[in-house]
């Protein structure tokens, strides 16, 4: 295609209707016609990026495979397309002020007064179009956080409306908005549509295309309401129903059309058709399975599950290629103890401890390993679940005295998790652990090996603490075996214990890399143990 085409998608009426979950499936529908999409995210807050954010703020954080700290909806991207995303499909206001600011420092504006317009609005575009032009995608959809009417994604939308102008026909605007349901009169409502579109209009922007999520169907009444007040025709405003799965809305934005719609508009051909076999044959695994494996996921910010967002994609995708259902239990690692824990996993048929910092809820992590590796029960530990299978060990099986990791203990006497040597100079917080993808060696014969079908794998990462070198050849002759280490520097990054059902402890995030068309290996083994 000669020229990039730019989709945008805003929001309005309310948060969390799906935008991520809707640019994703759009492009996916687009990937299936052929076309090289790629998905962005504008975020309004003024962190440089989500990796300093609490969990309980904003969710995961998502690691890319150079290293970026991003938004958990680059994660559905991958999921949905299968194809890695870069620290260019994230941008924060804060990224933005970033740069802009030190270009004033340097005196790159030569004594002009700095301000929003032109200057954010400038810098905004230059990274929206940066992955049109620089990587040559077909279609860059670029969904901007937040919701119209917000003081802060104002210099958004703003550039969104310049950028209308500069790109003509190669620009759409999508629109999200919220339809409710009054039970009392048994109605569906429009007006808060109506306003979300207005809103939008006051800022200058007219939408082309309005996705309108509701619990209920829309009546042609409806559609056409909505059409004639908010100055768009009838095939561009699109249902989006309620489905069980975030897997099926694909489907249902090509029941309703929407590619279509989109390339109407682009006067891009429409046949043939997206082909979604692949897709299809996902989704039709994921629900019809009826038997189910009862995971146990031990963490400590289950009350908010998005913080374990790709686990928990990555355990769907596991468990459907194993033609089962998933049931999650999410288990408080500060709420289990010696006493409690077989009530707890009763039931469960195979465990993860999740990745963490801090010391909060530490004990009830290293107390669920301890209960997986006496009872035999399949243990997946990831990143601090590995760092927790590790103290366990050495505690209850090698017996060491003092042992702790010194992000919990500083002085304790025996840490067999201890500050990555390049982090003990290291005080700034944003952007400084390890992070992104590192080649892993793995041990010819070890379950890891067999599981990857190969010695040589890649994975994302994100720590400032490693397993203690001091402390191998303890490891390996009292039964915890390291089997996947960094070729360059050593560093442990996979323990086994080759006597047990399934126990295996990663120091990396391998649910980053889990997506539809690409169950990731370890979780498709361990949901297997689970069930075996
Ligand atoms: N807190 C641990 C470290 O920094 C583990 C990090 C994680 O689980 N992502 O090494």
């Amino acid at each position: 295609m000669p020229d990039t085409k730019y989709i945008f998608v805003t929001g309005g009426v309310t948060s969390s209707l799906g935008k991520g979950i809707i640019s994703a499936s759009l492009g996916k529908l687009l990937q299936s016609r052929g076309y090289k999409v790629t998905i962005q995210k504008l975020d309004p807050y003024i962190n440089v990026d989500p990796g300093t954010l609490n969990p309980y703020e904003h969710g995961e954080c998502y690691v890319t495979v150079d290293g970026a700290e991003t938004d958990l909806d680059l994660g559905h991207y991958e999921r949905f397309l299968n194809v890695p995303t870069t620290q260019a499909n994230n941008v924060t206001t804060g990224r933005i002020y970033q740069t802009v600011i030190n270009k004033e420092r340097k005196g790159d504006y030569l004594g002009k007064t700095v301000q929003i317009i032109p200057h954010i609005t400038d810098e905004i575009k230059r990274n929206i179009k940066l992955l049109g032009s620089k990587h040559k995608f077909d279609f860059v959809i670029t969904e901007i956080g937040g919701t119209v009417g917000d003081i802060e994604s104002l210099p958004y939308i703003e550039s969104v409306r310049q950028l209308r102008w500069e790109l003509g026909k190669n620009c759409q605007v999508i629109h999200l908005t919220y339809v409710p349901y009054l039970a009392a009169s048994g109605e569906l409502k429009t007006k808060p549509t109506q306003h979300s579109v207005k809103a939008l209009l006051e800022e200058g922007v007219q939408p082309d295309i309005l996705v309108l999520r509701t619990e209920r169907e829309l009546t042609p009444d409806i559609r056409r309401k909505v059409a004639l007040f908010c100055n768009v025709d009838i095939q561009s405003v699109i249902q989006s129903i309620d489905v069980k799965t975030i897997y099926e809305v694909p489907l249902k934005m090509q029941e309703e059309g929407l590619d279509v719609t989109v390339l109407r508009k682009f006067g891009l051909p429409i046949e043939p058709k997206a082909d979604l076999t692949e897709w299809t044959a996902f989704v039709d695994m994921l629900k019809n399975a009826t038997e189910t494996v009862n995971i146990g996921l031990v963490g400590k910010y289950v009350e908010l599950a998005d913080a374990y967002k790709s686990i928990i994609e990555a355990l769907i995708h596991a468990s459907a290629y194993n033609r089962r259902k998933l049931s999650l239990k999410l288990i408080h690692s500060e709420k289990i103890d010696e006493h409690n824990i077989s009530k707890e996993f009763e039931g469960l048929s195979g465990i993860i401890v999740a990745p963490g910092f801090g010391h909060r809820g530490i004990e009830g992590k290293i107390q669920a390993v301890k209960y997986c590796r006496e009872n035999n029960l399949p243990f997946f530990g990831i990143c601090l679940g590995m760092q927790c299978a590790v103290i366990e060990y050495a505690r209850n099986v090698l017996h060491l005295q003092g042992v702790n990791s010194t992000e919990m203990e500083y002085n304790c006497a025996n840490p067999v998790i201890d500050l990555m040597e390049e982090q003990k100079t290291i005080s700034q917080m944003g952007g400084t652990m390890r992070l992104g993808a590192y080649d892993c060696s793995l041990k010819t014969g070890s379950n890891v090996e067999a599981i990857y079908g190969s010695t040589s794998i890649s994975e994302r990462h994100r720590h400032r603490y490693e397993f203690n070198n001091k402390y191998l050849s303890l490891f390996e002759e009292g039964g915890m075996k390291p089997v996947g280490t960094n070729p360059d520097t050593n560093l442990v990054e996979i323990v086994e214990i080759p006597e047990h059902r399934w126990f295996v402890g990663v120091q990396f995030h391998p649910e980053y890399r889990s997506t539809v068309v690409n169950p990731h290996p370890l979780f498709v083994a361990f949901v297997k143990a689970a069930i075996s």
